[in-house]
């Protein structure tokens, strides 16, 4: 990220600070709340299989925000990285590099949505939820009849008090059909399905000035109003976590996919889940990045031009 301490103006920030705790009471109003949980939030740092107790906490926090009656689309990552260790326990895959060639990473995705889906089922029903499985790629939402097929399969899980699950249809998708990350594939998701709070839940505490490893003059940003060039600029060349592909550029394309559609944006550290209930209660989490619609925002042309 470029240093640009000039975004933050001493003289706004207190009234920019009052509007954000005041902003962040309505978001206990959301109805449709998407959930977007990155690989590194689901594994465990030192060995990268699954963290049981964190996405335990997860499953638990999206059922009680869908007892409350609230709308929960799951955004989920870690395909891939499940997969990977799951083939590294083999005499055949002990080797496997981080970068292997597209088709290996594709049946690594394989194996780990299954194995991902399978957990995430086994916790759901103990918390008594149906979850379902949905995988899109970027066609699903650029071509019309596809968009049109999404949005209804999305509307009926809804209907059915499902909580869908997501993740992009890596074993199939290359390079000219995906989105690549799913911090955009979330956003992607709240426009099409016109929900009101998309919550990044991440591996870093939110927006800084600067990259807080490296910088350590680099300051905290709690509150966007308004997403601007600026911005955009200061998170360019950032990279993702060791699991991940989505680092804060990836974030910020989504804020403008989901602030344009009208909702409200929080990227927040997963490091406790239960973080899920106290943003949707208005605590003071993360990074808000307030909803600020567009009207002559169009998801498709966005898509079509800037991926
Ligand atoms: N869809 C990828 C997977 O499940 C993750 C993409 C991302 O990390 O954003 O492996």
């Amino acid at each position: 990220m470029m240093n640009d301490t000039a975004a933050l103006n001493p003289d706004s920030m207190e009234t920019a600070l009052d509007e954000n705790m005041a902003y962040r009471q309505n978001l206990r109003n959301r109805q449709r709340i998407v959930v977007k949980v990155g690989s590194s939030s689901l594994l465990h740092r030192t060995t990268h299989r699954l963290d049981y107790h964190k996405i335990d906490v997860l499953v638990r926090e999206l059922s009680d925000l869908k007892n409350r009656g609230k709308d929960v689309i799951l955004v989920s990552s870690g395909a891939t990285a499940v997969g990977r260790e799951v083939i590294r326990r083999t005499d055949f895959g002990r080797n496997l590099a981080e970068d292997s060639k597209i088709t290996v990473k594709q049946a690594c995705a394989a194996i780990g949505q299954a194995r991902l889906m399978m957990t995430y089922q086994r916790f759901f029903t103990d918390y008594n939820q149906i979850s379902a499985q949905i995988l899109m790629d970027k066609n699903a939402v650029t071509e019309n009849l596809s968009k049109y097929n999404l949005y209804n399969t999305f509307n009926e899980l809804l209907k059915f008090d499902c909580i869908p699950i997501v993740n992009e249809n890596d074993s199939v998708a290359t390079y000219e059909y995906s989105v690549g990350d799913n911090d955009n594939l979330s956003a992607i998701v709240a426009s099409l399905m016109h929900a009101d709070l998309l919550i990044l839940l991440s591996d870093v505490d939110g927006l800084y000035t600067d990259d807080p490893r490296i910088n350590p003059d680099a300051e905290y940003i709690e509150y966007v109003p308004h997403l601007d060039e600026k911005l955009m600029k200061m998170a360019k060349g950032t990279t993702g976590s060791e699991s991940g592909t989505g680092g804060m550029n990836t974030k910020l394309q989504a804020g403008v996919i989901a602030t344009k559609s009208g909702c409200d944006m929080v990227i927040v550290n997963s490091r406790h889940m239960k973080v899920i209930h106290e943003v949707v209660q208005g605590r003071n989490h993360g990074t808000l990045f307030r909803a600020d619609p567009d009207p002559n925002f169009d998801l498709q042309d966005y898509l079509e031009s800037s991926f």
